[in-house]
């Protein structure tokens, strides 16, 4: 029988654990674990913090004993894999409380050895206060120093996912919160206009969003800080006290064990594998946070450090070490986070990876509702799809807003997944009822817009070419009604609400191109369509005021 040896006892390889005995009753296998726990949720534990998870133990999908009695599998907890001898098949391992020292052979060696945090490194960053949050004990840390302390400020360096959890949780439990990032936006896998509305969510809720200004270091507090436990300093010099600090500046993958053990890395520093999750080395896979992937819209290698990949891939390995030859494809980064009352979810490639893959693009922006807006309780959501112009192939998709945002990106990533057109993602049958959704699903709406650009029917422009139009050659046009105007405006745009337009055309010059916007980009589309077929030059702004506004 097969003994198959898995380093790392959490998301992938617990999956590839329990995966390995549902094919096979005879294999020996065995988890080495060098933290006190296995199988936890780590992607619970910011909720932990905020109170919101008030029950520890829930975090603790399974237990060692659980995981011998009903799968067979033996865990070894504080056990770390300190080295592999690839010629001679075993690995050597130290027991942790002990100190103890074995060598284990193995026929299949499974690496799911996870991601660490980013360090900073700059001065101060040892201080007593100064947390990242990866593990049980991480958060364990985090909630006993803000609880003893009574901390009442804190800083998050970094507006990763993580980093924007933990803000929006401490924030719950009535911390004043900081977050502070060197990009002038939070998550990079978003495009900027998408991630402004995220900017606007935090502010609105009260944190203070340090954007385009990075961590320069930390600082002991000076008399007038004094009760705070660290000062984070900006780069443009602004001091920051505070009672807690968490950074959340990414991962890299844990490749120590593989380094040493000769296996090749990609060039992203991840474990390079094979589709089949095949290191260098025949016998040993990896998986999860640790290795290299390859994005499947732009081909670029790529570091994917999310739940779903990982354990999807441990049963994938597994797979492949019992005989069912099985395949990762590419990996789309499909991910999602709430952000106070908004989630976003993104997936496929964004504008910046598209343009460094050399990839063509276009864009279109809507705000559709969530559900039909006749309906209590409707929404728009900030919906964007980029897609190839010549074949209509779908790139990617991003969301935001505060509902019915992850059954979209959802849809799209399995479009995408499927290699489907705007033409086909025009035409999905979706459910519907007024609770639910439209008539024309919000995903059936981007691909018809998507439709319209690629037949010519409308020319689009994006939000950042506004600031640079020479206004003597074009003329912006604002359709919508009277009410929204006084909410604020595009400067020296030209009013005329769509019920009028036709009535007031000769108002409109013909050797200028007009631009035109509504709220959403869904009005002024049909402005276009009225113009155009009058003879006039005109595009349509993507989006439109909603998405120029949040943008800015
Ligand atoms: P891990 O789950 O990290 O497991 C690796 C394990 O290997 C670790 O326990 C480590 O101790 C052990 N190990 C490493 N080296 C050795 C060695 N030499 N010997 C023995 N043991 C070793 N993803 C999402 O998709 N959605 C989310 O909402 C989400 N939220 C998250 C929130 C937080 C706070 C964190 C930290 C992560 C979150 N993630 C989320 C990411 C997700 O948890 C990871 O992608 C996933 O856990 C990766 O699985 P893995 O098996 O590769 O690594």
């Amino acid at each position: 029988s097969k003994r198959v040896l898995i380093v790392g006892g959490v998301a992938g390889g617990m999956s590839a654990a329990a995966r390995a005995r549902r094919l096979s009753e005879s294999a020996e296998i065995i988890v080495f674990e060098r933290g006190p726990d296995v199988s936890y949720a780590n992607c619970g534990l910011p909720y932990f913090l905020g109170g919101e998870i008030a029950d520890r133990k829930k975090l603790l999908v399974q237990t060692p004993e659980r995981l011998k009695a009903v799968f067979n599998i033996e865990v070894r907890t504080r056990s770390e894999v300190t080295a592999i001898h690839r010629g001679r098949r075993e690995i050597d391992v130290r027991d942790l409380v002990s100190g103890h020292a074995t060598t284990e052979r193995y026929d299949a060696l499974i690496l799911s050895t996870g991601a660490a945090p980013i360090v900073p490194r700059v001065p101060g960053a040892a201080r007593a206060g100064h947390f990242a949050l990866r593990t049980l004990e991480d958060m364990d840390r985090i909630d006993a120093w803000v609880r003893d302390r009574g901390a009442k400020t804190a800083v998050v360096v970094g507006g990763g996912f993580i980093g924007l959890e933990v803000a929006e949780q401490f924030h719950a439990r009535g911390l004043r919160v900081a977050v502070v990032e060197r990009n002038p936006q939070v998550l990079k896998p978003f495009d900027p206009e998408m991630a402004a509305h995220l900017h606007l969510e935090l502010r609105g809720r009260g944190v203070a969003l340090h954007l385009n200004n990075g961590l320069k270091e930390f600082d002991d507090p000076r008399a007038d800080e004094s009760a705070s436990a660290s000062v984070v300093v900006l780069a443009d010099g602004t001091r920051l006290p505070a009672d807690v600090v968490v950074t959340g500046l990414g991962v890299r993958p844990e490749s120590t064990l593989a380094v040493a053990a000769g296996l090749d890395l990609g060039r992203t520093g991840g474990i390079k594998v094979d589709e089949h999750l095949r290191t260098s080395d025949p016998n040993i896979y990896a998986v999860g946070d640790a290795i290299e992937v390859t994005h499947a819209v732009t081909g670029a290698p790529a570091l994917i450090p999310l739940g779903g990949p990982a354990n999807r891939q441990g049963r994938t390995a597994a797979d492949n070490i019992f005989g069912t030859a099985s395949a990762c494809p590419g990996a789309l980064g499909t991910a999602i986070v709430r952000v106070f009352g908004l989630t976003a979810a993104v997936t496929g490639a964004n504008e910046a990876q598209l343009r460094a893959a050399g990839i063509a693009f276009e864009a279109v922006h809507l705000h559709p509702n969530s559900h039909a807006g006749y309906y209590p309780g409707a929404r728009a959501l900030a919906l964007k799809i980029l897609f190839a112009p010549d074949s209509g192939k779908l790139l990617g998709a991003q969301a935001v807003g505060p509902d019915g945002v992850d059954k979209r990106v959802d849809v799209l990533a399995t479009a995408l997944r499927a290699g489907l057109t705007v033409d086909d993602v025009a035409d999905l049958e979706l459910c519907y009822a007024p609770p639910f959704g439209s008539a024309k699903d919000p995903v059936n709406l981007a691909g018809m817009v998507a439709q319209n650009v690629r037949a010519g029917r409308v020319r689009t422009i994006q939000w950042d070419e506004v600031a640079a139009l020479d206004r003597s050659h074009v003329l912006v046009l604002d359709v919508r009604d009277a009410p929204e105007r006084a909410g604020g405006a595009i400067p020296d745009s030209v009013h005329i609400p769509l019920g009028e337009l036709r009535a007031r055309l000769s108002e409109l010059p013909r050797d200028r191109e007009i631009v035109a916007h509504c709220a959403s980009g869904q009005r002024s589309y049909t402005a276009c369509r009225v113009l155009m077929q009058h003879g006039f030059r005109c595009r349509n702004l993507a989006g439109s005021f909603k998405t120029w506004k949040a943008a800015r």
